[in-house]
Order: C-alpha cells, then structure tokens, then sequence
C-alpha cells in the first residue's frame, strides 16, 4: 500500500544543545531537566543539566524553557493553487513553524480542488521548495468537488496523497462515502470528514440557540453535524473503512464519536482549539473576521463535552482548521462574510492560557493532543526520545504577548484571538533535523 509524502525545503541540519531545559514528551514518558543535544539533526543525548559538553555545538540556554515535541496539525488549508492572496505553502508553513509545528496535512478545496496525480505531485514539488515545515495533501474524495464520482483514489495513494477529503462540504451521498471506503481497502489513506447535513444546516451563520435568537441570526444546529457522524460512522462500520471526522463542535457530536468508538468503528477524530476555548456568546461581537467559521461557535455545554472528549480520550487530537481569509472577504456584514479563522500561530498560547492555566487540562494531556494528528494520517508522531529526528518546540510557559501586536507570518490576520493576551510562546521550532523558526526576540545567549 502506498504511503503518505510529506516534503520541505532542504537546509542545514541543527548542531546544537538546549542547556537545562524542561524536556516533556508524555508519549516516551520524558518529564525532566535536561541538556538537549541535537547533533547533525538528531536528538544525540539528553544529559542531566550543565553535563553535556559544546563541543563546538550552538549553544542555547534553555532554563526557564519548555521542550515538547513540535506539533503536528492534521487539518490546514494553505490555499494553493488558486487563491495565494490569503496564503502559500511558504507563509503558511512559516506561521506552522511559528507555532511550533513540525508538520502539516493541507486541505484540497483549493482553486481548481486537488483531484489528480498531477496536482498532488505539483503541490509537493513546491513544498520541497518552499515550506518550513513538513507538508502533505489530501486529495478531494469526489471528483471536480463537489461531485458524484470518485476521484483515482489508488493513482493519488501513489502520488503521496496523505488522506481524502472534501473539507468545506460534507459528502452528501451516503453511496459515494460507501464506494470511497471500499477503494480505500485496496488503496489505504484515511477519509477525513467535513460532517455536516445542508438541509439542517440551511443558511444558517451561527449555532442554533439562545444567542442567535436574540441576535436575530439564523442558526446551524448541533444536529445537523452529530446526525451526519452517526450515519458515516455506521457506513465505516459496515465496510470496515477508517473514517476521521474534523473539527468536532457539538455536544451531540462527541456521543456520536464515543458510541462508534465503543462499537469497534476505525474512527479518529479533532476538535480545533477555537471550539475549545470560545462559545457563541463571543459572537455577540458581530465579528466575522473572528467569530464566523463552519462549524459554528456552540454553547459552553458543548465545550465542556469537547473537553471531556480531550481528557477521555474520545477526541484524538487537536487541529486547527487554519483558514486565511483577505480583509476583504472577512470586513463585510456578519451573515456574508466568509466562514474560517487562522489558528496555527495561536494553537498552543491559546489552549495553555483557557485550558492549561486554570487547571482544566495537564499541560502533558495538551502536548500530546498537539502532535497526535499524525497517527491517523500514518505519520509518525514526533519524540523526543534519544535518537529521535529533531522535532522539538521550544516554549516559554511564563511569556505573555498580545496576539498580532507584532503581526503575523502568515498572510492573513483572521485571527480567532486577534488582540487577546495569551500567556506561553514558541521560541524556536526545529523541524526535520533543521532549526525552522526562531522567536525574533528571543536571545541566543550562550549559556554560562
Ligand atoms: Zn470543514
Ligand atoms: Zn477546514
């Protein structure tokens, strides 16, 4: 069976040490100080602080810092080809990095969608030639998206087509998810799915409930995506497919997951930090450029239940859902703007400041969420075990910072917490062996 490509640019591999810093890797079960050694790309050592020696190494001192495992976000949209006004593989790789990511899975509802062997061929072409970070793509499951027919689901496995997906639409035909998990048993690549049914949906802005009766706003209901997981969950039961269900919002939604979950069903799921730390009264703002994505802002029950989804494990990981808009689409009224917000510069800030600092998660239970969206794409998860390719984030828990304030790598400024003061920053991110992004501000001071 063919396998998942993901490329990035070529550089230098890393030879550096990360003096007494406080390394957490809950996977390899690493939850102490340590000198960092990176040598020729890979982690060579993990010395108690102050013992490794420089040996003509970089450097850096880490005391204060936190080193976890660079994140991976499974669900990205890049916007290449077609609409490189919002974003490329070089600005949004470079505000993964930023993040601290180590890779990412780009979306195909691109402009024409990514439906050939060419086209998945192309983009990994420009990846190798331009992204900081590694990168793959999903190819849409239907052909000419959104369509009846299926696209060459096995030339696409062979091109390195990480994953099938029509995100931005849901797969209406029940028949057409059916047929697509019966190629998938002879072509591999997950279906990663956009739940949704657009007879409940409508022309709906915002979640169906009290906020959007007093705003005067038509709303999605919960059902309408919970529904739609139930049914596909059923058809990948029945036909033994394996099924990824994105950006999980509602209450509903994760019963729906638990009980497939508990019926034996190859199913993986996300839930984007947004949905995790904001609700729909936030949509009282009547800002689109931070508030209008698909799906909606719910209510607090319903972040409450993607929480506990976190913590019992029924939601695999955390994706963002990074979805650069131009001011012009986003500086319009509410109910035309367009629907998405960015999220890879923010993803880990965010969550350590609504979730982390108040006690609500274990900072090791978000680290892990962060890089768990590899797995169900067949990528393997970044460590930091010895030996290890050098896949590392860097962060400072106690940074505050204002998101925006010093703009943003990517080319779009749709921030969901535009302006907000989160508290924990990514100082540097290596990536491959090689060091991808480092904080401007953040001094390389040679340790003592
Ligand atoms: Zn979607
Ligand atoms: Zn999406």
């Amino acid at each position: 069976m063919s396998e998942t490509r993901l490329q990035m640019r070529a550089g230098e591999s890393a030879n550096v040490i990360l003096r007494d810093a406080t390394v957490l890797d809950p996977v390899a079960g690493i939850d102490a100080p340590h000198d960092v050694v990176v040598r020729d790309g890979r982690i060579a050592e993990l010395a108690a602080p102050g013992a490794a020696s420089a040996d003509g190494l970089e450097e850096i001192d880490a005391a204060g810092l936190h080193a976890f495992p660079a994140f991976f976000d499974p669900h990205v949209h890049l916007r290449v080809p077609g609409q490189e006004h919002k974003e490329d593989i070089e600005t949004g790789s470079r505000s993964a990095a930023a993040g601290g990511y180590c890779g990412v899975l780009a979306m195909a509802n691109t402009d024409p969608p990514v439906s050939t062997p060419a086209d998945v061929e192309a983009l990994l072409a420009d990846a190798r030639a331009s992204a900081s970070v590694r990168t793959g793509f999903l190819a849409t499951v239907t052909a000419g998206m959104p369509g009846e027919g299926l696209t060459e689901m096995a030339a696409l496995r062979d091109a390195g087509a990480a994953g099938f997906s029509d995100d931005g639409l849901p797969l209406r035909s029940a028949r057409v998810l059916r047929r697509a998990l019966q190629y998938q048993r002879l072509c591999g690549g997950t279906i990663a799915l956009h739940e949704e049914d657009p007879e409940l949906s409508g022309a709906g802005v915002m979640h169906e409930g009290p906020v959007s009766a007093a705003l005067g706003l038509e709303g999605v209901p919960s059902i309408s995506e919970s529904t739609t997981i139930a049914r596909d969950a059923a058809i990948a039961g029945y036909e033994g497919g394996r099924i990824h269900v994105q950006h999980l919002s509602a209450a509903e939604s994760v019963e729906a997951v638990r009980a497939a979950k508990a019926a034996g069903v190859q199913i993986t799921c996300e839930a984007s930090p947004h949905h995790l730390c904001l609700t729909d009264e936030a949509v009282r703002s009547l800002d689109p450029r931070r508030h209008k994505m698909n799906p909606p802002l719910r209510s607090e029950a319903d972040r409450q239940a993607l929480i506990a989804g976190l913590l019992d494990g029924t939601i695999d990981c955390v994706a963002t859902d990074h979805a650069p808009h131009a001011a012009e689409e986003k500086e319009v009224p509410f109910e035309q703007a367009a629907m998405g917000v960015t999220g890879l510069e923010t993803a880990f800030a965010a969550l350590h400041t609504h979730l982390v600092l108040p006690g609500t998660i274990e900072l090791g239970l978000l680290v892990e969420k962060l890089s768990a969206g590899a797995e169900p794409f067949g990528v393997e998860r970044p460590s930091l075990a010895v030996g290890s390719e050098a896949n590392i984030a860097l962060c400072d828990l106690a940074a505050a910072w204002t998101v925006g304030e010093d703009g943003y790598e990517s080319r779009s400024s749709n921030s969901w917490c535009a302006g907000e003061q989160l508290t924990g920053r990514v100082q540097m991110t290596l990536v491959g062996g090689q060091i991808a992004y480092r904080l401007r501000s953040f001094s390389m001071g040679v340790a003592a």
